[in-house]
């Protein structure tokens, strides 16, 4: 490919950038978006429940193969509600992996229970059931999984631990819209489970997010707690739980409804432009895609992680990103194991022995998943900056600043 971008100065050091047209934008929309907030904008229906809320949770229930699904204004406060609705009680333990989203392991503090950090397998970045069972104490009440980037983690051994150790099972599913195991969609194996549907998700609404489930006893309680306690057939001013206003909008209700109807397509292009991607970047030493494990069936690809190890490269993960990224490729760096936060050292946790997470945090890096919603020119241009990096590798910096926030 373009042997041309080999020769020119890295655009980290100031030269052009192999990338000068912008990706795909996220997320996207059209008359139909348009359709659906004008037809709640003219219901003045804007808060409490606006019909396109029940609509969607039936929708998107029937989608994951689930009985139910109950909305709220975000994925933070599903996990919250899950974890109560589970009966998840201060000092309970709950499992969950070193590496994710700080909301995993946030709401198990928020509902005063102690998260206890388990390290991933390095294959596919998710939690180890083989650790797993070596975390458990007569304490621990719960496991959170996390899909990471879209690679359902592994179902049957989560499950099997759980049932053998009287464990609630709970799916944080925030990066796995529609992904598959064993010809199963996700969501529909924990006792509960949780989607976000913040802008930056497979599915986005601005802000979002739903439990999905089977039984009928917590869905009720998370449809209480995330409307102030009260019951679907009794009064608004009538308090049963101590709940909360977590209510969505029939806006962003409206703009699920328009999103779900393009999700499919948005994974088939890109699963395609994984793969082309995964094919070219291989030839590049020091450049690994991890493997998908042989029982996932669909995989959502909300991002393409990339192990890049720094001893073929030679340089360092983060200067290699920070490089690819001058080149026009939104790639980021995989975050530090959470444990390391602050906020983590304030409340109480348990941390397990994590070398995986801790040798990720300096290995692995992901492409943003609307880089694979273009054409093949687009994966080729990606490659193409992998390669001129690797390339030029004796022009790169030693090392560089931490990346800021977005
Ligand atoms: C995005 C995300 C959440 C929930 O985030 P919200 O922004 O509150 O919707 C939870 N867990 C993971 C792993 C996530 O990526």
């Amino acid at each position: 490919m373009s042997p041309q971008h080999a020769s020119e100065t890295l655009a980290i050091s100031g030269g052009s950038p192999v990338r000068k047209r912008p990706f795909p934008l996220w997320p996207q929309w059209g008359e139909e978006e348009k359709a659906q907030l004008l037809e709640v904008l003219e219901s003045r229906n804007w808060g409490g429940y606006h019909p396109k809320v029940r609509e969607f949770e039936e929708r998107w229930a029937a989608y994951c193969g689930t009985a139910e699904g109950v909305l709220a204004v975000n994925g933070t406060v599903t996990l919250v509600a899950c974890l109560l609705a589970l009966g998840i009680k201060p000092e309970d333990e709950v499992i969950v992996p070193a590496v994710t989203f700080v909301a995993t392991a946030s709401a198990v503090s928020l509902v005063g229970a102690v998260p206890v950090f388990v390290d991933i397998d390095p294959a596919t970045l998710n939690l180890d059931p083989d650790r797993i069972e070596a975390a458990i104490t007569p304490r621990t009440r719960a496991v959170i999984v996390v899909h990471f980037g879209g690679q359902p983690a592994d179902l049957d051994r989560v499950q099997e631990i759980a049932r053998d150790h009287n464990l609630k099972v709970i799916e944080d599913a925030a990066h796995a819209h529609g992904s598959e195991w064993k010809g199963r969609r996700v969501g529909s194996f924990g006792d509960l489970a949780s989607f976000s549907f913040q802008n930056t998700k497979a599915l986005p609404s601005g802000e979002g997010g739903i439990v999905v489930g089977n039984a009928s006893s917590p869905l009720d309680f998370v449809r209480s707690y995330v409307n102030q306690g009260r019951r679907p057939d009794r009064g608004w001013y009538e308090h049963f739980i101590l709940g909360t206003n977590a209510r969505i909008s029939g806006f962003q209700a409206g703009i699920l409804l328009a999103q779900l109807a393009r999700l499919d397509d948005q994974i088939a292009t890109r699963t395609r432009n994984a793969a082309l991607l995964s094919a070219e970047l291989k030839s590049i030493p020091g450049v690994m895609v991890p493997d998908v494990r042989s029982e996932v069936t669909r995989h959502s690809f909300y991002i393409l992680p990339l192990r890049l190890r720094p001893n073929e490269l030679g340089t360092s993960m983060r200067v290699m990103v920070s490089a690819v990224e001058a080149e026009g490729i939104p790639v980021s760096a995989y975050p530090y194991p959470l444990y390391r936060n602050e906020v983590f050292q304030k409340v109480p946790t348990r941390v397990a022995d994590c070398p995986e997470a801790e040798k990720a945090a300096l290995e692995v890096a992901w492409l943003q998943g609307y880089a694979l919603l273009g054409d093949e020119e687009d994966i080729a241009d990606v490659a193409a900056a992998f390669r001129k990096v690797a390339e030029q590798k004796r022009d790169l910096p030693p090392s560089v600043q931490i990346q800021r926030q977005r």
